[in-house]
């Protein structure tokens, strides 16, 4: 039958019988939640779901909310045909492929904000985002009636947010981190890459590299600030042409650390732009 995989669904409906039928037949089911473009950091969220869950949906939603009026949600790239493909070959059950209209129908009025954790890093920058994501998440968690959901540590920021209202909303899901996959120099895998230049990409493997020497220098007793400034000089001089943030923050409140401390976990984050391209990462401090 794995050639009939996955089978994809459009609407909320159609997602929900499925679904009621696995759970009939006491099947775990596990969901992915995604935005397309699929590359190995997002096929290791979906063999993990594989391995343990015995459904696996994989979503492809290019979530308008979660972009703000000046960033790519128009240029972000679309590549159903080959993301489907990638899902045939590791044997996915179901592909939820929503219409905006499906997920946003006329009138809808409905937001979920998280409060504190969305306030820096990211959010500082992109007001809407996480509200977005909140808002879009809620609705695929309700919607698929999944044991399992697997987000990648790529974006720390979304995984503790996402953490955060699964508990304050009582929503029945467990949620599973998975670890960062990079390429070979350390750049994180990201659709964003496809944006950068052969020069851009050369690049790229900085913001990684800054990073983890920021981190080593934080745990061996540099104050986050001078690490900091060491690093923003070293992406400046790697050939960044912006950064939106580096910061040492708390793993768990991502408050900002001054010093590291080794009875409370930390991690190393940035935001940072070549040309147009934004791009991020976090390491943790150990
Ligand atoms: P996106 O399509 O960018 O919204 O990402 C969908 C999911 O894949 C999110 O949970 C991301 O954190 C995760 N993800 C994206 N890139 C990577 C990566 N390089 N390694 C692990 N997970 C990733």
């Amino acid at each position: 039958m794995s050639d009939s995989r996955p089978e994809v669904v459009r609407t909320v409906a159609a997602l929900r019988a499925r679904v009621a039928g696995w759970r009939q037949a006491g099947a775990s089911v596990g969901l992915v939640p995604t935005m397309g473009a699929l590359h190995d950091g997002h096929l290791a969220l979906v063999r993990r779901s594989l391995a343990e869950c015995d459904r696996t949906i994989v979503t492809i939603f290019v979530n308008p909310t979660q972009f703000g009026p000046d960033e790519d949600l128009d240029t972000y790239p679309r590549t159903e045909a080959e993301d489907l493909r990638k899902l045939a070959a590791l044997g996915v059950d179901l592909a939820f492929v929503p219409a905006v209209e499906e997920m946003y129908p006329e009138g809808f009025a409905t937001r979920v904000s998280v409060a504190g954790l969305t306030e820096g890093l990211c959010g500082a920058g992109r007001p809407v985002h996480f509200t977005g994501v909140a808002t879009v998440v809620t609705k695929l968690f309700n919607q698929a009636q999944a044991d399992r959901a697997y987000f990648g540590e790529k974006d720390y920021q979304q995984l503790l947010v996402v953490r955060r209202m699964v508990r304050d909303l009582d929503i029945p899901i467990e949620i599973v981190a998975v670890t960062t996959v990079r390429d070979a120099d350390g750049l994180a895998l990201s659709s964003r890459n496809a944006y950068l230049s052969p020069g851009q990409r050369a690049a790229a493997p900085a913001l990684n590299r800054v990073l983890r020497e920021v981190a080593r220098r934080v745990a061996a007793g540099e104050p986050s600030a001078a690490a900091i400034e060491w690093g923003r000089a070293e992406l400046l001089a790697a050939g960044f042409d912006r950064i939106d943030y580096l910061e040492v923050c708390d793993a768990f409140t991502l408050e900002p650390v001054e010093r590291f401390a080794p009875n409370r976990p930390a991690r190393a984050f940035a935001a940072a732009f070549l040309g147009e391209t934004r791009l991020i990462d976090n390491v943790p401090v150990e």
